[in-house]
């Protein structure tokens, strides 16, 4: 039996998914999943059409009615039954990942842990729903606040976690009360339906409605319709900043909610104190690591001069040795990138470098002579370069790191928050004024900023999200459920009076 199967993805075209009982088979159109490793088609999926969306937005609301009653607590045991089926599954759906989006094995289960770690947490959270109590200033008044569920919410997400970023936001708006639309990224549409498969089994097991997991697939068009649509108060989007610039005035045009994850320009900023070891390896997983495709990759890192040359030299020799190819193989590093047209971006990027100012210190070059299964394949590129270039203030998705020489702890911090994007920072240093500076008012601007940690592999208890064009959102742990319920303030008189707040008389 194939990993495939295993995942009950080979049979989805059965028709009884919601949504697929009112159109022909005939008329269908298919998105093509590709896997980067070797451009095979691995699957063709069918779009949702414009009635099928209605329809499963329809599906949604009617679960809500059902779902927002279930107790907390019992929501969170759906999830731990989700999280459960996540772990039996951990190495099909990890394969898979790896398959579609190109990420080595290694990544693609911790992927899959990432989201198990979250139905852990958000199980725990399902008991932990808390508003606060009030002192009233009037007499025998009780005044508190209670967090209710908000109703569909609309996921949209990028290719680059493709489950992952799904689970942070169910697993939480689940037990909240809320039911789920996700739109996944077009390039991997075959890992949501492993998820969604996943989450549908364990709501039939429990005699659950269906609609409350909802899987839409499509391009950037049915995101659009999802920003526009007043049946669902939040959406959750991940990706581009150029997305979330589209999706954000289209979501407050409407007044609904909005969780914005996009774009980051991540720095790390090295010092003379610093544990140039620590700083290396935590660069180098930080700068190659998912192919530089992560949100929270490592792109700048701003080293003070008098190290510069030391740490310029163990990167060299470090890039020298990494191990690229396919990444279901062990001891891959580095896999391919997404598609052809990421290899062009970012080969358009090391030109404009080039013509900017900058250098390019090691690799960079497409690796598409033949002993790749793909033209995805590229070397990552270390580079010298400046702040202030206008391709260093980009974020290119890919394994590009610029290095920066600095002289003082003002001038680092200053070029690190100097950029459009404030997604995760880190600094490496021993000196205890050093760290602490940086995680000041007065230091990173970042919503994620670390201490001898590099910017990448965030855990899932923290609350995840940036500042400025990162879009502000924050999703996964600490108290981000609070964006996915609505507040309400309660005032209960038990009294025989009707005081009235700020000691105001109106005497009828
Ligand atoms: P993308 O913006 O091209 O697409 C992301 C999703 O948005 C896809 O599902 C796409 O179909 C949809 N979409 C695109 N334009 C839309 C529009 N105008 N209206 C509605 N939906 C639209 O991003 P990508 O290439 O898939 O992912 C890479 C980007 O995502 C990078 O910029 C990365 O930094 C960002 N990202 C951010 C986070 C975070 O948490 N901050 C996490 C992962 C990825």
């Amino acid at each position: 039996m194939s990993f495939l199967s295993r995942l009950g993805i080979e049979s989805v075209n059965n028709g009884t998914w919601i949504g697929s009982k009112s159109y022909s088979w005939e008329h269908r159109e298919y998105l093509k999943s590709i896997s980067p490793i070797d451009d095979s088609v691995i699957a063709e999926v069918s779009w949702s059409s414009d009635d099928q969306y209605e329809e499963v937005v329809e599906e949604a609301q009617k679960a809500f009615i059902a779902w927002r009653k279930v107790p907390a607590p019992q929501r969170g045991e759906i999830v731990r039954q989700i999280g459960e089926s996540l772990r039996k599954h951990k190495e099909d759906l990890g394969r898979l990942v790896s398959l579609e989006n190109g990420k080595i094995l290694q990544e693609g289960m911790g992927e899959v842990q990432e989201m198990i770690d979250i139905c852990d947490f958000a199980v725990g959270q399902s008991r932990q729903l808390y508003g606060f109590t009030m002192q009233s200033e009037r007499e025998e008044h009780r005044l508190y606040d209670q967090y209710h569920p908000l109703g569909p919410v609309g996921i949209i997400s990028a290719f680059n976690f493709p489950v992952a970023v799904w689970s942070w936001n169910t697993m939480i708006a689940a037990v909240c009360g809320n039911v789920m639309i996700w739109k996944p990224s077009e390039k991997t549409p075959l890992t949501a339906i492993a998820c969604q498969k996943i989450a549908s089994d364990v709501m039939k097991k429990n005699d659950m409605p269906e609609g409350v997991f909802n899987l839409v697939i499509g391009d950037a068009s049915i995101g659009d319709r999802m920003a526009g649509d007043t049946r669902l108060p939040l959406i959750s989007a991940t990706g581009s900043t150029r997305m979330g610039k589209s999706v954000g005035p289209r979501v407050a045009s409407r007044l609904g909610k909005s969780i914005l994850e996009l774009g980051g320009n991540n720095a790390i900023i090295v010092t003379e104190h610093a544990d140039i070891e620590m700083a290396v390896r935590a660069t180098v997983f930080g700068a190659v690591g998912t192919a530089g495709q992560r949100c929270t990759s490592t792109r700048r890192l701003i080293v003070q001069s008098s190290v510069f040359e030391k740490v310029k030299k163990r990167l060299l020799e470090v890039y020298e040795k990494i191990t690229i190819g396919n990444p279901l193989e062990e001891g891959t590093l580095v896999g391919p990138l997404i598609d052809r047209q990421a290899v062009e971006n970012m080969q358009n990027a090391l030109s404009e470098l080039k013509k900017q100012g900058g250098e390019i210190l090691y690799g960079g070059e497409p690796l598409d002579s033949g002993e790749y299964p793909s033209a995805n394949y590229v070397r990552p590129a270390l580079c010298q370069a400046k702040n202030e270039y206008p391709i260093v203030q980009e974020e290119t998705f890919a394994p590009i790191l610029y290095l920066i020489p600095y002289e003082t702890l003002d001038d680092a911090i200053a070029m690190h928050n100097g950029v459009d994007q404030g997604l995760s920072s880190a600094i490496f240093t021993l000196n205890l004024r050093e760290a602490e500076r940086f995680l000041s008012a007065t230091g990173s601007d970042c919503g994620i900023a670390n201490v001898n940690i590099g910017t990448s592999g965030a855990e899932i208890g923290g609350a995840f999200g940036g500042e400025k064009e990162t879009g502000g959102g924050r999703e996964s742990g600490s108290d981000a459920w609070k964006s996915y319920m609505r507040r309400q303030t309660n005032t209960i008189n038990w009294s025989t009076e009707m005081p009235l707040a700020q000691g105001i008389r109106f005497d009828v």
